[in-house]
């Protein structure tokens, strides 16, 4: 039985899916000590909290994948929980737009797969439509999802932290994970603030979840590329522009889903994000270069094999970056009162994307086990919405482990 396993649990990574996971496990095994080790002096120091902060609602993943099953059940149960702790959660709603017909097929795939995944109120809508919406967008058609919504990713891991230490989950903050050796009772962990043990280990570390698996005695492949996501904001008195959400129709071919429009909690409008190769792992402003991390990923025939198959992305992608004019001008297809001059720099995010060996980029949500260590390989977007359904199928394989290895 698994239902009273009172055992030792170690989690690498304070981020959303780190905690979310941590809570599952507790509420499943409440005699269970749970350590979370965060390297950074806060939790949500990376990818949770540097994003675009949309509640997904399931639309655009291939039915079946998990992100499709693990992004609709995580959406209801992250509007559940904001509204259970008073955290702040908008449905604003969202629209994809396509702006010629050259782009009405995919829309309509978008609607087909949106409509396969049980995604709430999803309909087609035509240019009048767009208008009373978005009264300064445009488009031959669009997809509208009321449902689609915001959120801070961040204040959600911060009030789950604070609820795990009030239920006795020891959360160590400025501890880094450096070394682990899996053993056949148990697993020795080495962080900057002392050894540890446990029985199982689950590692989210995001933009180290290579690093972290390769400790665990893993399989190096997939490997983390970091694709930093850079941001432009509304000046306050051009907020106006946008009520909500607005999507451009995106490259069915890219994981990234295309320079949008975006309300935020705090009213705040970006445009973005777009998609750099970051040459560091946390390399938030484009100067920050880890000659070592840039090396190795340049070296690695998965990224050769990556770069080659998309350089021509990578190139516009990159000539984006450079010039704020073509970073708004993508956004001024579909709301043309959009002027360069409206924009001012935001910060950054930067996305663990996984590829592997073959150079493709990992599409879904990824897992790998070796022993008694659990390794999140791959949670890109709409990983933050989906934290909760992460954390279940996570726990899930897990309580298949205690029952096999009779442990507690
Ligand atoms: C630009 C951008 C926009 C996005 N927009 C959205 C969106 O709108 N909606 C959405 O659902 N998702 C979005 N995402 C994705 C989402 O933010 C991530 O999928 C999600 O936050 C992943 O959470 P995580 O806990 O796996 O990773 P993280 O939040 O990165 O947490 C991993 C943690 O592990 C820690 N760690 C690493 N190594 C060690 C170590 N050795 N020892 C101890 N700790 C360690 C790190 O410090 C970090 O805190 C976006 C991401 C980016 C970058």
């Amino acid at each position: 039985m698994t239902a009273g396993f009172g055992g030792r649990i170690g989690v690498v990574g304070g981020g959303i899916v780190g905690l979310a996971f941590a809570r599952e496990f507790l509420a499943r095994h409440p005699g269970a000590a749970v350590t979370v080790m965060e390297k950074e002096p806060r939790v949500g120091s990376h990818q949770t909290g540097h994003n675009s902060g949309v509640v997904h609602a399931g639309i655009y993943y291939p039915t079946g994948s998990l992100k499709a099953r693990l992004c609709t059940q995580g959406m209801r149960r992250i509007r559940d929980y904001c509204r259970e702790r008073d955290l702040a959660y908008d449905e604003c709603g969202k629209l994809i737009i396509a702006v010629d017909e050259t782009q009405l097929p995919a829309l309509e795939e978008l609607h087909r797969r949106g409509t396969a995944n049980g995604v709430p109120g999803l309909r087609m809508i035509g240019p009048d439509e767009i208008r009373s919406i978005e009264p300064n967008a445009v488009g031959v058609a669009a997809l509208h999802s009321p449902h689609t919504a915001i959120t801070d990713f961040g204040a959600i891991a911060r009030a789950m932290a604070d609820e795990l230490r009030g239920a006795g989950v020891e959360i160590r903050t400025g501890c880094e994970v450096q070394q682990i050796v899996g053993g056949e009772s148990d697993v020795a962990v080495d962080t900057t603030t002392g050894a540890l043990r446990f029985d199982h280990l689950v590692a989210c570390a995001g933009l180290a979840a290579d690093r972290i698996a390769e400790l665990s005695g893993d399989r190096p492949d997939p490997r983390i590329v970091p694709f930093r996501g850079e941001y432009w904001q509304l000046k306050p008195q051009r907020r106006h522009l946008v009520n909500g959400l607005i999507y451009p129709v995106p490259d069915p071919s890219l994981p990234f889903l295309g320079v949008h429009l975006t309300k935020r909690i705090d009213g705040e409008v970006l445009i973005g994000p777009n998609a750099v190769l970051a040459f560091a792992r946390e390399g938030y402003r484009r100067r920050t270069v880890r000659l070592g991390e840039l090396v190795r990923t340049l070296r690695w025939p998965g990224f050769r094999r990556l770069a080659r198959r998309y350089w021509r992305v990578g190139l516009t992608e990159l000539r984006r970056s450079l010039s704020r004019r073509r970073f708004v001008a993508d956004a001024q297809a579909y709301v043309p009162d959009l002027r360069a001059a409206d924009v001012v720099p935001a910060k950054a995010g930067v996305r663990a994307q996984a590829v592997s060996e073959a150079g493709e980029l990992v599409d879904d949500f990824a897992f790998s086990r070796v022993g008694r260590v659990l390794n999140v390989r791959n949670a890109p977007s709409p990983a933050a919405t989906s934290s909760f359904g992460i954390a279940e199928l996570i726990a899930d394989t897990l309580d298949e482990h205690l029952d096999t290895s009779g442990a507690g």
